[in-house]
């Protein structure tokens, strides 16, 4: 079998990466995790602009947090922690 041109992504998918990206971000990713994520991202146009995006976003969102004031901020961060518990509760469901 001939190998693709370029850089071959690292083992995971790309929807798996996409999972991940977020928390690259959010710094949360073990060590390991991190260097595969970036490793795919260096060979994945798609995904590399999807990364992008979501520091755009997080970027803009920091900005808006910091000038919001303390209540707004609070509805935010919970509406993140439901979000977050909602994807894990679900992800708990559908795996194993
Ligand atoms: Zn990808």
């Amino acid at each position: 079998m001939s190998s693709l041109p370029g850089r071959a992504p690292a083992n995971a998918p790309c929807g798996v990466l996409r999972e991940r990206v977020l928390e690259l971000l959010d710094r949360s990713l073990d060590t390991g995790s991190a260097m595969a994520c970036v490793e795919h991202v260096a060979g994945c146009a798609a995904c590399r602009a999807d990364l992008a995006h979501n520091r755009r976003l997080r970027d803009a969102l920091a900005r808006q947090a910091r000038a919001a004031p303390a209540s707004l901020r609070a509805r935010v961060a919970a509406m993140l922690g439901a979000h977050a518990r909602a994807r894990a509760d679900s992800l708990a469901h559908t795996g194993g």
